[in-house]
């Protein structure tokens, strides 16, 4: 039998949906003109429909068209946001605020301001994965000039308390962006919690390459550019726009706007079926992050005794990603793991597993009897793996 690829990987990215690949496709060869060019029908046509993509966006994450600037992904929007925000509050010795679970582009953004001289608090989460808004709340200063923090984990789907972190920071006055390149699709999010929102396309069955930053309209909002150009996007990321990949953000927000509702309640279902055999069917099988706080396309399990990437040796028919895959070519264990206080040997024992759109019952059922079928074999096979320890 040959088998079938099954991926189970949907937090590193999804696949396009048929349905935004259709809409791309005019933009290319036919309606081709430069949105910028509003002298002539062509540059029109591809203005109208950046626009229109634009307000899918907005719409999506109840925000105002004129909120949102287009960018290349969410990694350049969290750059844009933090260091925008840093460049136009340039002195030494302000400081911004994230957590050690964020994403890498965040976390390095963040070093890299602190080499200038910035001073970066790292917040701690709790055990859940849950950010510590008390520390938050004690961090903040009156050098304070951001609070980064992500709506939605992607190691472990653990969903962060936007209203109260933006309750806190609103308090302070001190300026909140939160990376919801998880979240945005997935959860209801209201992006005026927030100042500053970061979006990506790959995560939510759009095309890559394309994202988001939401900008709220504010006086207090000020943001300096880190391209220089022709002044696209309020002056704030200057470069032509790919009207193609505007268009293909826009129809799956507006697509995933229109079935979050119904693509969660069958995630859900999915998820307690997947977490129930997992646990039940294993001794020492950990999940790792909240049970209740998470969205329903992610699961981070950890099994003692085992090495994640050995389990995915034995199904190599299933597309998904181990405890440090994050980290890539290196054998660090994550940094999210890490933080949430799970040892070394448990966090290389972890695999994240990613439900979406397109996964099956018989997929989840098929993946999970695997999982339990070679975590089993490979205990009997270990010598040093004993019961309970
Ligand atoms: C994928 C991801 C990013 C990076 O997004 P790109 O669009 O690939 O640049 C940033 N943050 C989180 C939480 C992500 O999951």
């Amino acid at each position: 039998m040959t088998e079938k690829l099954i991926y189970m990987d949907y937090q590193a990215t999804t696949p396009c949906d048929r349905r935004v690949l259709e809409a791309m496709l005019p933009y290319f060869c036919k309606d081709f003109g430069n949105p910028g060019s509003t002298s002539h029908i062509l540059g029109e046509r591809a203005e109208e429909a950046v626009e229109k993509a634009r307000a899918q966006v907005a719409n999506l994450i109840k925000a105002t068209a004129d909120e949102i600037v287009f960018t290349s992904g969410a990694t350049e929007s969290n750059n844009l946001a933090i260091q925008g925000v840093a460049r136009s509050r340039w002195e030494k010795g302000n400081r911004i605020i994230t957590s050690a679970i964020e994403h890498k582009c965040v976390l390095e953004s963040c070093y890299a301001l602190k080499k200038e001289g910035f001073d970066v608090v790292i917040l701690p989460v709790l055990k859940n994965g849950v950010v510590d808004v008390e520390m938050l709340k004690k961090s903040i200063n009156d050098r304070t000039i951001l609070v980064s923090l992500m709506a939605v984990n992607n190691e472990i789907g653990v969903i962060q308390p936007l209203d109260e972190i933006s309750a806190v920071c609103r308090e302070r006055g001190v300026l909140f962006h939160s990376d919801a390149a998880q979240a945005v699709g997935k959860i209801n999010i209201d992006a005026s919690m927030a100042d500053l929102m970061s979006v990506s396309g790959h995560k939510i069955y759009g095309p890559k390459g394309i994202g988001a930053l939401y900008v709220r309209k504010s006086q207090q909002v000020k943001l300096s550019p880190l391209f220089f150009g022709g002044g696209q996007e309020r002056k704030l990321r200057s470069g032509t726009l790919p009207t193609p990949l505007c268009v293909g953000l826009g129809m799956a927000c507006e697509i995933s706007g229109l079935e979050m509702t119904r693509e969660s309640e069958m995630l859900t279902e999915y998820k307690n079926y997947f977490m129930g055999k997992i646990l039940n069917g294993l001794e020492d099988a950990y999940l790792n992050g909240d049970r209740e706080l998470r969205i329903p396309g992610c699961l981070n399990f950890s099994f003692r005794g085992i090495e994640g990437e050995g389990i995915m040796l034995g199904m190599r028919n299933v597309c998904l990603s181990s405890g440090s895959a994050c980290t890539s070519a290196s054998l660090e264990p994550s940094h999210v793991l890490n933080a949430i206080s799970i040892d070394d040997e448990l966090a290389h024992s972890s695999l994240r597993i990613g439900l979406g759109r397109f996964t099956t019952f018989e997929e989840v059922d098929y993946v999970s009897s695997k999982i339990i079928e070679i975590v089993n074999r490979l205990r009997e096979m270990s010598p040093i793996w004993t019961k309970g320890g």
